[in-house]
């Protein structure tokens, strides 16, 4: 839609019921989501403490996941209401079986922007097996989650085994093309907060880019804590020490604040969501796996399109749905307040 403003730019009560703006899905406050998490699976290949206890957590019923139809429903309805990007998630995305066929049918979508950018999170452990596969089907790119550069910590941290098999994950996603290959890190007090300088390397050796997150209180076991936290700020004093930062402009609705590391090109990015929170930008609208759409991770409530999908609902029904989901989005994520409590579901089976 010609004359629509950069993602990250609320558009004015005004503005927002003029003809250009009908039928979008703008909130309240004026924000326009452009940017859809899609869950594809709630389950995971690791057990990261932060995120899953050691037996797992319940996982949904097979029978409630949205099939691959129903994913690209959902999201042909998304891109008619303005919908521009796809990022898959979980829960792990490569665990689905058919994860190159739902890129396909999701690049194949044109929205407003031309066809949608299909972006992806993942561990990274089946990149050696897909990446190809997925470049061809249309994924343009890849963030993998890697919190430690050490077997013995990555064993402790994620119950398994697998550190070479991240390793050979971001070879594979640079060998096919992926760029950017961004590296996402927790930053945790007393487990991996002593290697950010060493993770920041390891992605100037390895052409990719660098990503920290502040921790959520998005755990299964609710333990999260504010003390615990390792704080963004703290995390670019710690940079600071050993590398020249210079930010780098134009964040938009994107989560990280970024900074050039020395002469580049490597980046590194904080993604502050608790200490310095991006919602008055948010563009951001969830999936589950079992099509329960959530206007913000720490959202309350969800809208079932699961159920609508399967009543031979018409797409006007499934896009009323959405804008009126997005209309109840709240200012922020609330964290802060006193009355804050933890989503039921952990980050696993919203989508990271
Ligand atoms: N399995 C995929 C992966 O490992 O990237 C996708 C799902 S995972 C939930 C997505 C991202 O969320 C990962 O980078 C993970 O580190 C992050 N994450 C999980 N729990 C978190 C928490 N409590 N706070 C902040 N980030 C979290």
């Amino acid at each position: 839609m010609s004359g629509a403003p950069a993602s990250g730019a609320p558009v004015s009560l005004t503005q927002s019921s003029s003809p250009a703006w009908r039928g979008r899905l703008i909130d309240t406050f004026g924000r326009v989501h452009r940017d859809l998490r899609i869950s594809l699976s709630d389950r995971c290949s690791l057990r990261c403490t932060y995120c899953m206890p050691a037996e797992g957590v319940p996982w949904l019923e097979k029978s409630s996941i949205l099939s691959t139809d129903e994913l690209e429903r959902v999201a042909r309805v998304a891109a008619s209401l303005g919908i521009v990007e796809i990022r898959l998630t979980g829960g792990e995305p490569l665990l689905r079986p058919d994860v190159v066929d739902v890129v396909r049918r999701m690049a194949a979508i044109v929205g407003e922007d031309g066809p949608l950018e299909v972006s992806m999170t993942t561990n990274g452990l089946a990149l050696p097996k897909f990446a190809r596969d997925l470049v061809v089907a249309g994924l343009t790119r890849v963030n993998i989650s890697i919190d430690t550069l050490r077997a013995d910590r990555f064993l402790e941290l994620t119950r398994r085994d697998r550190l070479d098999d991240v390793f050979a994950g971001i070879r594979a996603a640079r060998a096919a093309g992926l760029d950017p290959v961004k590296l996402n890190a927790v930053a945790m007090r007393g487990v991996n907060d002593d290697e950010l300088v060493d993770l920041v390397r390891f992605a100037q050796d390895n052409g990719a880019q660098m990503r920290f997150i502040e921790q959520m209180p998005l755990d299964a076991g609710h333990v999260w804590s504010r003390v615990e936290m390792v704080q963004g700020e703290e995390i670019l004093e710690k940079l600071r020490d050993v590398f020249t930062l210079t930010p780098v402009g134009g964040r938009g609705a994107a989560p990280a604040e970024v900074w050039q590391v020395d002469d580049g090109p490597t980046t590194v990015g904080v993604i502050a969501s608790v200490t310095a929170p991006f919602c008055g930008t948010c563009d951001r609208v969830r999936l589950t796996a079992d099509g329960q759409l959530r206007s913000c991770l720490f959202a309350r409530t969800e809208s079932d399109l699961l159920a609508l999908l399967r009543s031979g609902a018409d797409d006007d029904a499934i896009a009323e749905v959405m804008r009126t989901c997005i209309i109840g989005k709240q200012a922020g994520h609330g964290i802060d307040d006193p009355g804050f409590l933890q989503p039921d579901r952990p980050m696993s089976a919203i989508g990271g």
